[in-house]
């Protein structure tokens, strides 16, 4: 396949689920790579005394997965001495040299492929396909971006200019970059920034979410074995009110990379402007209040098909998700009725099992608040379903995936990060409204369109601003170098992670003139 630069590259492969043999291969894999994790500071010189936290999963608080340390303030000062030294060393090597350690990792990401999809599913609930997907992310994201810095840093750009004089243009690293990550994908969107600030020439510090150290603990060791060194790679478990609020007000560093909250993208926004040092750049990858507008000539089976993914699979944690169905008056019932006859299917529990669709959200906080929005909606909308859940979810974090049918956009304050899908009935006549009402929201990320009317596609995607709009297919899962992804207004600064414009926000230019 030729991908943006015209480059040949191939994504990372799945398994295939027909063949019992692979199947059977993974999960050898994943059994023989269980055992107690630990996730430490990685910080050279550095020793952590903190007491540990126990890492229990969220599909059953009764199983313990491992354990945490946080990082203390000593440590993290002493990671920004590390990283300030070691950047100018590591810049100065060449991009190929940084491009063929991403190689080495993908390589060995997918040697460990077994353990991190066994951590991906204990420490953050992952379903097993999802947690197949987030590790073909990470090698994809290594590979990608491997590529992308061997074309824009190989070589300077050679610039016209008068005789006599030569022009040039370099591109280095920033310096110190930051990398914020979510435990929504906590090891692609993880691998993703950070790989995106080293083979770019940065010396990363990463803070992973407090939910997931264990995943990116093991990704910086891998990192570290590949061959990026340990001052130039180094991580900070903790949470943000202290690590991230330190690392963010300290003057030595030079950007970073954020995916999470708007809220916390904003908090990030203030602590570094409000710096007495130069001008930080911030990366942030935020929320969605994304739509799926269907009309009168889309197929109903395929509406529900791609909504029921859109809104449910990896229980609606994903910021592409769908949360708003707007289906048009004519087809509005029979969707409905669909609807609620393919959520009576999902398979809701266990995620060990491969046979589940949909496991646990991520942690008692996620559940409260989504339990709190639905008993908001079941008082003012009505409920559509609520999905089964079976026995073995009593002990997790489980909060079945359900939807509503509600009368206004309105009733909508803020993104709700889980299986909800709110539908609104439209007429024809308001097609332009809602799309008004879209935009009024101020998110802009992924949009789904089902309809069979060339006029109506185009319309609604010139018009509703967002970053990535699907047509007649589901929302979710931005494939890297295929669907480069992120979006505007309140969803994020871009650039778009897995997409040929990445790597240059995470570089400074330089010119060089000659007179020769
Ligand atoms: N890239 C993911 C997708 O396309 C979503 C990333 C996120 O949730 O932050 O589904």
């Amino acid at each position: 396949p030729v991908g943006l630069f015209g480059e040949q590259r191939k994504n990372s492969m799945g398994v295939n689920f027909g063949n019992d043999n692979e199947i059977k291969a993974l999960a050898d894999a994943i059994a023989a790579s269980v055992q107690s994790w630990k996730a430490t500071p990685l910080v050279p010189g550095a020793t952590s005394s903190a007491t540990p936290t126990p890492v229990t999963d969220p599909a059953d608080r009764r199983r313990t997965v491992g354990s945490w340390q946080a990082a203390d303030s000593a440590t993290v000062e002493k990671a920004l001495g590390n990283a300030a030294a070691a950047q100018p060393d590591w810049d100065r090597m060449p991009a190929a040299g940084r491009a063929k350690i991403l190689e080495h990792t993908a390589d060995l990401l997918e040697t460990h492929r077994g353990e991190l999809i066994a951590l991906c599913v204990r420490e953050a609930g992952k379903t097993i396909p999802d947690a197949i997907a987030e590790v073909r992310e990470a090698v994809d994201f290594c590979r990608y971006y491997a590529n992308q810095a061997r074309k824009l840093l190989g070589h300077p750009e050679v610039l016209p200019g008068p005789t006599g004089e030569s022009n040039q243009l370099f591109l280095h690293g920033r310096g110190v970059f930051v990398c914020i990550s979510p435990w929504n994908f906590p090891l692609a969107i993880f691998m993703g920034q950070v790989v995106a600030a080293l083979v770019t020439g940065n010396a990363v510090i990463a803070k992973p979410a407090e939910q997931t150290n264990l995943v990116a603990f093991r990704a910086t060791q891998i990192l570290h074995e590949a061959g990026v060194p340990a001052a130039v790679m180094q991580l900070l478990p903790g949470d943000g009110a202290t690590v991230g609020a330190a690392l963010c007000k300290d003057p030595r560093v030079a950007g970073v990379a954020f995916t999470g909250s708007t809220e916390t993208a904003r908090a990030i926004n203030r602590a570094l402007a409000a710096r007495d040092a130069a001008i930080a750049v911030l990366i942030a990858e935020t929320g969605g209040q994304n739509a799926l507008i269907a009309d009168s000539s889309s197929l109903p089976e395929q509406v529900v098909k791609d909504a029921v993914n859109s809104a449910f699979y990896s229980a609606g944690q994903r910021c592409s998700c769908a949360r708003i169905l707007f289906v048009q008056e004519d087809i509005a019932d029979k969707v409905i009725a669909m609807l609620a006859g393919a959520m009576d299917e999902l398979k809701i529990g266990e995620p060990r099992l491969l046979s589940t669709d949909i496991g646990p959200v991520i942690d008692e906080d996620a559940k409260k608040i989504l339990d709190e929005h639905s008993a908001r909606m079941e008082k003012e909308a009505r409920l559509i379903k609520v999905a089964k859940m079976g026995e073995e979810a009593a002990h997790g974090t489980f909060f079945a995936p359900r939807a509503f049918e509600i009368n206004s956009l309105c009733q909508l304050k803020r993104e709700v990060f889980g299986p909800v899908l709110h539908v609104l009935r439209w007429k024809a006549a308001d097609l332009e409204k809602i799309i008004d009402q879209i935009n009024a929201t101020g998110y802009g990320l992924t949009l789904g369109v089902h309809s069979r009317i060339d006029s109506t596609i185009e319309k609604i995607s010139r018009n509703v601003k967002v970053g990535n709009c699907y047509v007649n297919r589901n929302q979710i899962g931005a494939v890297v170098g295929v669907q480069p992804f992120g979006g505007e207004g309140l969803s994020g600064t871009g650039p778009k992670a897995g997409g040929p414009h990445y790597l240059t926000r995470f570089v400074t230019e330089r010119t060089v003139t000659i007179n020769t």
